[in-house]
């Protein structure tokens, strides 16, 4: 089966090579240092490219190249919970990002229409269109804040602390719209997620933990620097962007795991929400054809960056199979005549998570003929609904009680 053509990226994908092995070593190289060094040095921005103080595993978890039951088991057979709480707690966030939009699926469509609107108005307002301009090239004057901007296009990772100084920046001092600056983080980041990426600059803007909001300071800035950057002008204040009360969590539909799913002869979607659970369905004797799916190409709006793209390209064309086959997009009639070919009476997938992909999933489920089972892991299912309140409660009830164990079984 041919492979589309893949975009190039090679500078991001020099840092973050595109295959399982290159995320398995850097996990393996990360390891050692997940305890107290991780604790010390995690919030010391080096320079692009991760490592050094933290992990750089964000892409390779993105796309579940890695799971995070693989990454926090290796981590916690080399140490204990409490030494590596710090980085547990990490990967904990991401967790719980994930159940907090998958229960409030409306945050991340306002997000898109606020997107939208300001994206028009931009259109509308010269001096705004130039302000906006300057910050995405990076020729704003403010130091720091330009050179992050450059190394977002070029490589496609800032640190977590460059990511917070950029928002902070970008919504305070530039007074530019918060989604604005979200969507440019989408549209480079190599690790772009809809829940992640939205929900950390609604909590820079004080939407999300309201009226709470991050402030860039130029003495943290040159300390988390180490010196390389001192930025003049920063806004000495941070006023809350205004906006609707969060709204309460839904309740998540109930959700069989892989395994369960595979009780009849099945064609297995395999897409980028989840590319490692590939590792545990290929073998299945009920998978009779393996389907790929690299996003979803040519839908609009698709806030996916050029990066993004060629990592998950990069790791599909290192990991797919010789008879399976790999789609640019979900495609229900290509996968229905798989399903013909090999005798299979259903497609069973992970479900996608809030975002571009879920909305693409939800027109194949109509389709038919055969049914689509939509499936999660025990790891989601199990964490994802303790997400209803702030993260500490979250964390608290994760770390401290049983369901971090249960959500590893
Ligand atoms: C404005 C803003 C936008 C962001 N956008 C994204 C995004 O689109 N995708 C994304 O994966 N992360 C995002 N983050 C979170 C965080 O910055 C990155 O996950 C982290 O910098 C990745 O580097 P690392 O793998 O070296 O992290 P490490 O410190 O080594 O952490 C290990 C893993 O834990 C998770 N993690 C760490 N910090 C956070 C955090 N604050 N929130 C959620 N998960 C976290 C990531 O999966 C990461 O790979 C954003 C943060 C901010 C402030």
């Amino acid at each position: 089966m041919s492979m589309p053509d893949k975009p190039k990226s090679t500078l991001a994908l020099d840092h973050f090579p595109p295959t399982r092995e290159a995320g398995l070593a850097r996990l393996a190289a990360f390891v050692p240092h997940a305890g107290s060094h991780y604790a010390k040095h995690r919030n010391t921005d080096f320079g692009p490219g991760g490592g050094v103080g933290v992990s750089g595993l964000s892409p390779y978890l993105r796309y579940r190249v890695l799971s995070e039951s693989e990454v926090i088991r290796a981590v916690l057979d080399a140490h204990s919970l409490r030494q590596a709480e710090k980085f547990v707690q990490e990967v904990v966030w991401r967790t719980y990002f994930k159940g907090w939009l998958e229960m409030r699926p409306q945050v991340w469509q306002a997000y898109l229409a606020q997107r939208d609107d300001d994206q028009a108005t931009l259109a509308d307002n010269p001096k705004l269109r130039e302000r906006y301009h300057a910050a995405i090239e990076g020729r704003t004057g403010i130091e720091g804040f330009d050179d992050w901007a450059r190394d977002l296009t070029r490589v496609g990772y800032l640190h977590n602390h460059a990511r917070m100084w950029f928002a902070s920046i970008w919504i305070f001092t530039l007074k530019l719209p918060w989604a604005l600056g979200a969507d440019f983080f989408l549209n480079h980041l190599l690790d772009g997620d809809p829940a992640s990426n939205t929900l950390s600059w609604r909590w820079v803007a004080g939407l999300q933990t309201q009226g709470k909001t991050y402030l860039a300071r130029r003495d943290n800035i040159e300390r988390f620097t180490q010196g390389r950057f001192s930025p003049q002008g920063l806004a000495q204040t941070a006023e809350a962007v205004e906006g609707p009360a969060n709204p309460s969590p839904s309740t998540l539909p109930n959700r069989v795991t892989a395994s369960e799913a595979l009780t009849e002869p099945s064609v297995f979607v395999v897409h980028p929400d989840d590319l490692s659970i590939y590792s545990e369905i290929k073998n299945h004797p009920m998978v009779k054809a393996v389907v790929w799916v690299q996003g979803v190409a040519g839908a609009h709006p698709w806030p996916q960056s050029a990066h993004a793209r060629s990592f998950v390209h990069g790791v599909i064309d290192d990991w797919a199979g010789l008879d399976d086959v790999v789609m640019a997009e979900p495609d229900a009639d290509k996968i229905n005549a798989v399903a013909d070919l090999v005798g299979a009476r259903q497609w069973v997938s992970m479900a996608p998570s809030v975002g571009p992909l879920a909305d693409a999933f939800k027109t194949l489920a109509d389709v038919g003929p055969k049914p689509l089972v939509l499936a999660r892991r025990t790891y989601d299912h199990t964490l994802w609904p303790l997400a209803t309140k702030g993260f500490f409660p979250f964390k608290k009830r994760v770390l401290e009680g049983d369901s971090l164990i249960e959500a590893m079984a």
